[in-house]
């Protein structure tokens, strides 16, 4: 049983500017491995503020994404643009106290100053023109309609150290530090101000998220420090990367999470696939339920070098997880793909698929033989190499033939009847076994043919055996 930390409180914050990618879909996996391993809560943030990056539905997407991965969150989201008044009020209390200023600049002075420091080839950042305004100025501007800003006053000197539980000591010079924007001119806040309020007011015990606000986090910590709160634990997650070593992508083959849910994987294996990303239990176990990701999991086994992301074996988890369900829960997996077949009748079938499939959506088409005629035959699959139309009709015609006249219909007899109706024709029983299975189930690949040949029954079979031949007799279409 795991140490029950009744404090522990983390939280994932999507912006809501697109779907749940893989990425996404770790950094609030490793959020709730911890906090139900710990007994603690795990929240979820909607960081909208960017009101230019926002798409519609992206929210409803990303909790339908976190639901079906089966992270369930506590508490109700908390939704940034709903606490506009919240952020302004908290950016008024850092101007009071000196450790943020109102910055009149206008973009194009902005534009200007970043030109002159990219000619001189200095960083870009903001030089600090109106921090030294006095704040009664500052007061009679705003009050008068100019538009402003809110930056936060770095220390001009000095250092910042954070202990990062994954990336380890990180010690920041605060002289390289950029002013940054705290409050846009818009009232919005900005990502900086917004969580630092918001990770105070949900009580956040461990800030988890992607490792591209490292370098932000010295910021962060000085701007906890400057509202007197104490900070959260920080842990920056490693990147992940494609096989190229650049971020992982879509031009990778990394889908989002609801693609893979479309395109028949299971959630089991997402999640497995997304919990190895930069951490693994330290032993040889790598498929893991996630009641056993729960109990392993532990920020210092994640990693601080970047991920590598192998799409192959995703494909490979899944055929895994496949296996491992029983054939009851298969056939419910599969109901929402087949929905005119009746699960009670997928059931029986599912131990003739189950070790084939590496995704549910192969299904249908493998069963679909098992609940409908083949529709039409390709002459150039039903007659098998060397042999021409009219031996195969001949061929299927004599397999319908001694079918029929079968009284015992048992996987056991059915093959010992065809092997022997192989010899007399003098065909290879690969040959006939090949032509016998298009004509039964109009593909070339299917789960094992005698034993579909004796779960279909005799009358189907015998039916299919003549309607393949007879599409043999026929003229050719056109
Ligand atoms: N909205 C931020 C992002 O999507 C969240 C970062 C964080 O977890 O604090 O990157």
């Amino acid at each position: 049983m795991a140490q029950v930390n009744s404090t522990v409180r983390v939280r994932y914050a999507p912006s809501p500017t697109g779907a749940l990618h893989l990425g996404g879909a770790r950094t609030a996996l490793f959020n709730y491995l911890f906090a139900r391993g710990q007994g603690g809560q795990f929240l979820l943030r909607i960081e909208d503020t960017d009101r230019a990056r926002f798409k519609p539905g992206s929210q409803e997407q990303i909790e339908e994404g976190l639901h079906w991965l089966g992270m369930n969150w506590d508490e109700t989201p908390l939704v940034q643009s709903e606490r506009k008044g919240i952020y302004e009020k908290a950016a008024a209390g850092l101007i009071a106290s000196g450790a943020a200023y109102r910055c009149f600049c206008t973009p194009l002075r902005l534009e200007q100053m970043r030109a002159e420091q990219r000619a001189r080839h200095e960083p870009e950042r903001y030089d600090r023109r109106c921090r030294a305004i006095p704040l009664d100025e500052s007061e009679r501007r705003a009050a008068g309609g100019e538009r402003f800003v809110v930056r936060q006053a770095m220390p001009l000197e000095g250092t910042t150290t954070l202990q990062d539980l994954v990336m380890g000591t990180v010690t920041f010079r605060n002289e390289t530090l950029d002013d940054h924007v705290l409050l846009k001119s818009d009232g919005f806040p900005t990502y900086h101000l917004a969580f630092a309020v918001d990770d105070h007011e949900m009580r956040i015990s461990h800030i988890i998220r992607g490792d591209g606000w490292l370098p932000s986090a010295p910021k962060h910590l000085l701007l906890f420090q400057a509202f007197n709160w104490p900070p959260p634990a920080f842990a920056h997650l490693p990147l992940v990367l494609g096989p190229d070593k650049k971020p992982l992508a879509k031009r990778h083959g990394a889908k989002d999470v609801l693609e893979y849910r479309e395109a028949g994987y299971l959630p089991e294996a997402v999640d497995n696939f997304i919990a190895f990303l930069g951490w693994s239990p330290g032993t040889e176990e790598d498929i893991l339920t996630m009641d056993q990701l729960i109990e392993k999991f532990s920020i210092e086994k994640i990693q601080a070098s970047p991920a590598m992301a192998n799409l192959e074996r995703l494909d490979w988890l899944n055929g895994q997880f496949i296996r491992r369900l029983t054939a009851d829960e298969l056939a419910a997996r599969l109901a929402a793909r087949m929905p005119q077949v009746p699960v009670d009748s997928l059931k029986p079938l599912m131990p003739l698929v189950q070790e084939r499939l590496r995704t549910l959506n192969e299904a249908p088409d493998m069963l679909r033989f098992f609940f409908e005629n083949p529709d039409s035959y390709r002459p150039e699959q039903l007659v098998p190499k060397g042999r021409d139309a009219a031996a195969t009709a001949q061929a299927l015609a004599e397999a319908a033939t001694t079918l029929r006249a079968l009284t015992s219909w048992t996987p056991e007899s059915i093959e010992t009847t065809l092997r022997g109706l192989a010899e007399r024709l003098g065909w290879s029983s690969k040959d006939l076994f090949m032509a016998l299975r298009v004509a039964i189930t109009g593909r070339t690949v299917t789960p094992p043919l005698i034993e579909s040949i004796s779960r279909l029954g005799k009358d189907t079979v015998v039916g299919r055996l003549d309607r393949a031949g007879q599409s043999l007799r026929e003229p050719a279409p056109g």
